[in-house]
């Protein structure tokens, strides 16, 4: 396990021989300001599909661990979900002067291109539907533009729904949410639309956003309890849905949460992998996040196709409830923790290329 954050080149170069990472590629371009990286971690089951992030970062080889890290991710949820695509993941750095976006979006549409179809584009922080029409004009290896089904944050939120169902199914042997209460931290695009599904089937929901205005808006349209998003681990609840931020699940806030079940959209939910562990041992049922996030990218992955027909994605997408079934199941009987068993499912559908 790598605890140590890789800084200088030779960690960086280490990091991606101990990750297993096919390549990585780094481009700037004195034109346009554009400096970006595409790391390609795995493409054994397919081209690399995996979001671009277009953030700021305190230095060159954060943003070269963030693609890294976040390309390792991808070939897990793909694998997992059982598509036909591998993981990679696209970093723009936010230049700190000011900038041509569209120029800057447009060279990075030129690099992807470069690629040959090895690496897709799609949304991911600090992206939009937007971003990707202006990359498609330079490129056919990107999804989530507005012709290749736009923001996948509804596909996301029906497939985190259907992972909560089957841990409820797993824990709690029920087959509906009447009265339970369900604490979502983060009104936002998915944790809107998940609290929707939940309110149908009958779920006191409870909100905490740090956007006092999102959770109100959320509120008043459901009808919901909003909590001060400090007091999220300070309030008891039946199933958390962490739909805001990553890292959140750490020492101090597992030795304070209340629910039975974690199960939400955010990516990296865990601080460190080991605190899978601490949520075993306290005998809460955590979904691990790229299991039960993978709605958007199955999603996007039929669009890029070029295949796309609702009814089959839906389909596809409801297949979350088996996976996390399996898991749930798996972890139980071989009395190791979710994450562990997510991560050696995942790794038993791809083979490592290099
Ligand atoms: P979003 O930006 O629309 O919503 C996030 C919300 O969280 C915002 O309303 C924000 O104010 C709130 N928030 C931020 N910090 C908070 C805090 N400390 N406490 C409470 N609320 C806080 O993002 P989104 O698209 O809804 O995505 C939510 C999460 O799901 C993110 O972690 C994202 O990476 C992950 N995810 C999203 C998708 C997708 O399709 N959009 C897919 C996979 C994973």
């Amino acid at each position: 396990m790598i605890i140590k954050i890789p800084k200088t080149i030779d960690e960086l170069f280490d990091y991606k021989i101990k990750t297993n990472h096919e390549k990585i590629h780094i481009k700037n371009d004195n034109k346009t300001g554009l400096k970006a990286i595409i790391s390609i971690h795995n493409t054994y089951r397919g081209p690399a599909l995996g979001g671009c992030r277009f953030i700021n970062y305190n230095s060159n080889s954060d943003a070269i661990y963030d693609a890294l890290r976040l390309a390792r991710g991808m070939t897990y949820k793909a694998a997992i979900s059982n598509l036909a695509l591998g993981g990679g993941k696209g970093v723009i750095i936010k230049p700190e002067k000011d900038f041509d976006r569209k120029a800057l979006l447009e060279s990075f549409g030129e690099f992807v291109q470069e690629l040959g179809g090895v690496y897709i584009t799609a949304v991911d922080s600090g992206t939009s539907v937007s971003d990707m029409d202006i990359i498609a004009q330079k490129t056919d290896f990107v999804t989530c533009s507005t012709n290749k089904g736009g923001d996948p944050a509804g596909a996301t939120a029906f497939g985190v729904f259907k992972g909560i169902m089957a841990a409820v199914n797993f824990r709690l042997k029920r087959q509906d949410l009447e009265g339970l209460d369900i604490l979502i931290q983060g009104a936002g695009n998915v944790g809107s639309l998940i609290a929707h599904h939940l309110k149908k089937l009958g779920a006191n929901i409870i909100i905490a956003d740090i956007n006092v205005k999102a959770a109100e808006k959320l509120a008043a349209t459901i009808g919901a309890k909003i909590i001060d998003s400090e007091k999220v681990f300070d309030t008891k609840c039946d199933i958390f849905v962490p739909c805001a931020l990553g890292g959140i699940l750490n020492p101090d806030t597992i030795s304070k949460l209340q629910a039975s079940i974690v199960a939400g959209a955010a990516n990296n939910q865990l601080a460190n992998i080991s605190d899978a562990e601490l949520l075993y041992k306290k005998n809460i049922t955590y979904v691990p996040d790229y299991v039960i996030n993978a709605g958007g990218l199955i999603e996007a992955s039929s669009y890029y196709d070029g295949k796309y027909n609702k009814q089959i994605v839906d389909l596809e997408i409801s297949k979350i409830y088996d996976t996390v079934d399996l898991i749930l199941n798996e972890s139980e009987n071989s009395q190791k923790n979710s994450a562990i068993v997510a991560d050696e499912i995942a790794e038993r559908r791809f083979k490592i290329q290099n």
